[in-house]
């Protein structure tokens, strides 16, 4: 069997029509989750479905502000994100409401994935290859996953354009001709401005490119441009240097080609020193430090914090199935996937430039899932390959034309499947965001809310206000605060509100806004956090002077995670080896009334006429017992019994259909107190906003 193919001669109106086929493919697929979800109405906020990436409110918010003309200082909004600065300017000129235009751009973005492998197809001959290529890379699950409607974030480019990169590469390759030299640095900075991180991908497709250029071509002068002109795109300097200096050299290269061959290493010299004087390779042993060395406790001043690294377990080993199926919808499809890109390789030697990509994503086996995207190309092609490859002996071209069809179905069906399945929920639903919507019209873009940081990037694009921390910003240290305030009696937490603001804004002007602790405890001259507390209730005015208002913001959707979020506070600061034993905390929605008990789950019942819990094979006193729901006016009606002096709180949240069973120490928490119970300080907090999926109080010291 011969493994090149004969070359297809397609003219350009039919590789068109194969774009806009596969396009509206990748689109229509996409479209599936609107139809599935756009009856609920909790998912709608301004007449549009909301997104459904956390990460998504932050870019949002950039967008927003650069929208609007105007932000706060130091209020993290990303005003020069690349992707805030793309969607304000589309917004500007596409005719539908920015949330709307957030909803599909994703979509629209992503599916674009589809132009650079038809194209590609047609450099090598092959367009039919392209397009079965397309199709079964535009919806593989993890391309999917991170391009689908709602998952607004950089990573609707971050495969097309790099794409687009090898497209240029295999077209210079292809046909040695300087025109194709500019594409290269143009995509090669775009993805560079777009997706810093990629630095590391383009070096690596830099290195590619010479040690192909060295091992089969080393005396062709053009594959040493090509390395040349993807070096400039990758230096570490403004887009629009890079391509006026591509311009310039192409210039020089194309009006005296007779220059070119004498002062192309001169050239090609400079720009390599460029490359090193920028950067060179130290952010990619930055980043592969990150990977290899992961810290589990970030220190400053001989504190040591609690690292959000310990409980996002994103990495680690995942199971072959898993990894095959995100990348090509099915294990079956991924294993003849991985002989065709090896037989396409060595059929189609060019097509050795994807390989960095194959590395990446075969690097998800160790370092973690999100990885897997970038193998989805070139296995797409390798699958493509393989069929077309095994369907050539077809003589009638109709016959082959059906199998290759039947075929490429049958491969996108498993993904098609996943596409259907996976039905994510928006962020936040239509009545948190109101919550958020009001608190945003009585506070003031300075203001600080404080909550948990999942719930910082929409907070501060609902309510156009400053948080302590977000997806972006919750070290040990950051998040320590945060986790105080609303793990601690409320007297506690109304001094750390206001200490972590007010040290929060000052640490802005000082660049010191990560040691807030460290330089709270100096300024008080206390020991420890416990110490800083006496300190203040002891001398009251000793507290900072607001410079602002400070809002608490307690939703329902917290209580899942509280046990989570007391971990970053409950510990020993000075030694971390002293880890004291968490508080007791269960929550359950599961209940069954047997008569004599109530059946919580996982081993754990209450005894009725014992009053007593059982947790295992242990009985233990029921302290106190609070049921605690709304009447029909929607008041909240506590009633509590109580039974010993000792033991721990049943708390039944009747509304909810909810089971709480804490000790003393969360019992007397803010959060619970203030959510569960409406119980506050009035000397310390006024409730401003309060529904049954989210409290609002403001700070009064
Ligand atoms: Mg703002």
């Amino acid at each position: 069997m011969k493994l090149q193919l004969p070359n297809e001669s397609i003219n350009t109106k039919t590789v068109l029509l194969f774009i806009l086929i596969a396009y509206l493919f990748a689109l229509s697929m996409r479209y599936i989750w609107v139809m599935d979800i756009q009856g609920i109405s909790s998912f709608y906020w301004n007449h549009a479905l909301m997104i459904n990436t956390n990460d998504g409110y932050f870019f949002a918010e950039g967008a927003r502000d650069i929208l609007s003309g105007a932000h706060q200082p130091n209020d993290l909004s990303p005003i020069n994100e690349p992707i805030s600065l793309l969607t304000a300017w589309l917004s500007k000129i596409i005719p539908v409401s920015f949330e709307t235009l957030i909803l599909y751009m994703p979509a629209f973005i992503g599916s674009l994935i589809v132009i650079p492998l038809i194209l590609m197809g047609r450099t090598l001959g092959q367009t039919t290859l392209g397009f079965v290529a397309a199709l079964l890379a535009s919806i593989a699950n993890s391309y999917y996953n991170r391009t689908m409607t709602g998952y607004y974030d950089t990573d609707m480019l971050t495969i097309v354009l790099p794409l687009f990169a090898l497209y240029f590469m295999l077209l210079a390759i292809t046909h040695q001709r300087n025109r194709f030299l500019i594409p290269i640095t143009v995509t090669f900075a775009l993805y560079q401005w777009w997706y810093p991180q990629s630095y590391s991908v383009n070096t690596a497709l830099l290195v590619t490119m010479l040690s192909y250029t060295m091992l089969f071509d080393r005396t062709n002068h053009h594959f040493y441009k090509i390395a040349l002109f993807i070096i400039i795109g990758i230096l570490s300097l403004p887009i629009w240097i890079k391509i006026t200096v591509a311009l310039a050299i192409f210039s020089f290269f194309h009006f005296r080609p007779a220059l070119d061959q004498k002062w192309f290493w001169a050239l090609f010299s400079v720009i390599f020193i460029i490359y090193f004087a920028t950067g060179g390779i130290d952010p990619i042993w930055g980043q592969l430090k990150a990977y290899l060395i992961r810290d589990t406790v970030s220190d400053n001043a001989n504190l040591h914090f609690y690292n959000v690294a310990q409980t996002v377990r994103e990495a680690g080993n995942i199971p072959f199935t898993v990894f095959a199926e995100r990348i090509s919808g099915h294990t079956i499809t991924f294993l003849l996937a991985c002989i065709g890109y090896v037989l396409a390789v060595i059929a189609y030697r060019p097509l050795l430039i994807t390989l960095p990509l194959v590395g990446l994503g075969f690097i998800a086996m160790s370092a973690g899932l999100r990885f897997t995207i970038y193998a989805v190309a070139p296995m797409a092609i390798g699958f493509a390959y393989l069929l077309l490859l095994i369907t050539q002996s077809i003589e009638k071209k109709w016959l082959r034309s059906i199998v290759v069809m039947v075929f490429t179905s049958v491969a996108l069906y498993p993904n098609y499947l996943h596409i259907k399945e996976y039905m994510t929920p928006t962020v936040f639903t239509t009545k948190e965001i109101s919550g958020l919507d009001q608190l945003g019209k009585i506070s003031n873009g300075e203001d600080y809310v404080i909550s948990w940081w999942d719930y910082g990037y929409p907070i501060r694009y609902y309510s156009d206000v400053k948080t302590l921390v977000d997806g972006g910003k919750h070290s040990g240290d950051v998040n320590y605060p945060a986790s105080y305030i609303l793990t601690q009696p409320q007297q506690n937490a109304a001094i750390m509100a206001r200490l972590s603001v007010e040290y929060t804004e000052k640490g802005f002007e000082t660049n010191k806004s990560n040691e807030i602790i460290s330089s709270m405890l100096k300024d008080y001259k206390a020991d420890s956090i416990d110490d800083l507390m006496v300190n203040i209730q002891l001398n009251p005015q000793s507290l900072p002077k607001p410079t602002r208002d400070v809002y608490l913001y307690l939703p329902l959707r917290m209580m899942e995670i509280f046990p989570t979020v007391t971990l970053f506070s409950y510990l020993d600061l000075k030694n971390p080896a002293n880890k004291p034993e968490q508080p007791f905390f269960y929550m359950t929605q599961s209940i069954q009334d047997t008569g004599k008990t109530v059946e919580l789950g996982n081993n754990i019942s209450i005894i009725k006429e014992k009053s007593i819990l059982k947790i295992g094979n242990q009985e233990v006193p029921i302290k106190g017992f609070y049921q605690v729901g709304y009447d029909q006016k929607m008041k909240l009606q506590i009633n509590e019994q109580h039974f010993a002096s000792e033991g721990m709180n049943v708390i039944f949240m009747s509304s909810y259909g909810r089971f709480l069973i804490v000790d003393d120490f969360y019992l007397n928490s803010a959060y619970i107190q203030m959510f569960v119970f409406d119980h506050y300080d009035p000397k310390l907090f006024e409730p401003v906003l309060s529904d049954p999926m989210s409290k609002v109080y403001k700070l009064k010291v």
